[in-house]
C-alpha cells in the first residue's frame, strides 16, 4: 500500500508558521516512504474562501519546497459526492434536519441548567431531533435547514469503534461527547466533518497528519467511516505551535504569515528543513497539551 498524506488548508486567510509545521510533517511522512503528499483546498465555506488565498497557499508551499503530488483537490467541486454520502445516512435514518438558528441554540442552552459541552462548546440540545414527523416534513419543504447526525442512534448502529494515533496509540472512539454535530451546514450544504471523512477515503489517504486541536473531531470521523463503510486512516495529531506567550498561532491572533516571512527574506526551504528536524524559530514552542 502506498502511504498517502495530505495537507488540507482552508483558503480563508494566509498561512502562518503553524500551517508550515503541519505541512512539513505530512510531507516528510510521505517522502520517507516513497508515498504521496496531496494538497486539498477545503473551500466549502464559499462566504469566507478567497481565490487569492488559494494562490497564497500554492506560493507558500512552493517557497517551503513542499511539492505536492497529483492535482490539487477542491472541496467546492465535490458537493454532489458529499450529498450522496448524506443521502446514505438519511436512508439509514441517522440524520435529521435542523431548523435552529445560532440564537435559538444559544437560548436553549442558556435555559438549560447543565448543558453538556463538547470540544467546540455546548453541544446541540436536540431541539429538532424531537420534531413530530408531520411538522418536520412541513418545515423541510419551506425552511432553510442543516442536517445533524442523531448521535445516539448512530453510535448504537455502529457499535464500539477504535482508531490509532501515532502519539497516543489506540483510542476508543467517543463521538457521543460531541453531540448531534452538523453534517450539512445550512449555508454550505456540507460540513467539515463529512467532507473531510469522505475525501480522505476518496483520495486514499492512509495517514492523516494534523494538529491536536482536531483530535476530538476524529471521534466523529471514525464514526462516519463506520457508517459509510470507509477505511480508517492512521492519525498523527501533532502538538500545536504556540508563541512565546503560549498563545496558539490562529490567523486571527495576528501571527506573522508565511508571506510576511518570505517578504522579509526568510529562506523557506531552510525553514522547512529546520521544522523537519524539530528546530523551531526563536519565540515559538510546542504546546504541552
Ligand atoms: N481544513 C482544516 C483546517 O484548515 C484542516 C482539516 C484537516 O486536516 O482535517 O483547519
Amino acid at each position: 500500500m502506498i502511504r498517502t498524506s495530505r495537507f488540507a488548508p482552508s483558503p480563508t486567510g494566509r498561512l502562518h508558521l503553524g500551517h508550515a509545521w503541519s505541512a512539513v510533517q505530512a510531507h516528510a511522512l510521505a517522502r520517507a516512504s516513497d508515498g504521496r503528499f496531496l494538497l486539498r483546498i477545503e473551500d466549502i465555506d464559499q462566504g469566507r474562501s478567497r481565490p487569492e488565498h488559494v494562490e497564497g497557499i500554492l506560493a507558500d508551499l512552493a517557497w517551503l519546497g513542499l511539492e505536492h503530488d497529483g492535482p490539487v483537490a477542491f472541496q467546492s467541486q465535490r458537493m454532489p459526492i458529499y450529498a450522496e454520502a448524506l443521502d446514505r445516512l438519511k436512508v439509514k435514518g441517522l440524520v435529521y434536519p435542523c431548523f435552529c438558528t445560532r440564537a435559538d441554540i444559544a437560548r436553549e442552552v442558556a435555559a438549560s441548567a447543565s448543558a453538556p459541552h463538547g470540544s467546540d462548546g455546548p453541544v446541540y440540545p436536540g431541539t429538532c431531533r424531537e420534531l413530530a414527523p408531520d411538522v418536520r416534513a412541513r418545515r423541510l419543504a419551506v425552511e432553510p435547514h442543516a442536517w445533524r447526525i442523531d448521535m445516539a442512534r448512530a453510535v448504537a448502529a455502529a457499535g464500539p469503534l477504535e482508531w490509532r494515533d501515532a502519539h497516543v496509540g489506540v483510542v476508543r472512539a467517543d463521538p457521543q461527547g460531541q453531540g448531534d454535530v452538523v453534517l450539512a451546514r445550512k449555508d454550505a450544504g456540507v460540513s467539515y466533518h463529512l467532507a473531510v471523512t469522505v475525501d480522505d477515503a476518496a483520495q486514499g489517504v492512509t495517514d492523516v497528519v494534523r494538529g491536536r486541536d482536531l483530535f476530538a473531531a476524529t471521534h466523529v470521523h471514525r464514526l462516519l467511516q463506520a457508517l459509510l463503510d470507509l477505511p480508517t486512516p492512521f492519525y498523527h495529531h501533532h502538538p500545536l505551535l504556540v508563541g512565546s506567550d503560549g498563545e496558539r498561532l490562529a490567523k486571527r491572533h495576528g501571527a506573522p504569515t508565511l508571506e510576511s516571512m518570505r517578504l522579509a527574506g526568510v529562506d523557506g526551504r531552510a525553514l522547512a528543513g529546520d521544522l523537519r528536524a524539530g528546530r523551531l524559530p526563536l519565540g515559538f514552542a510546542l504546546a504541552s497539551a
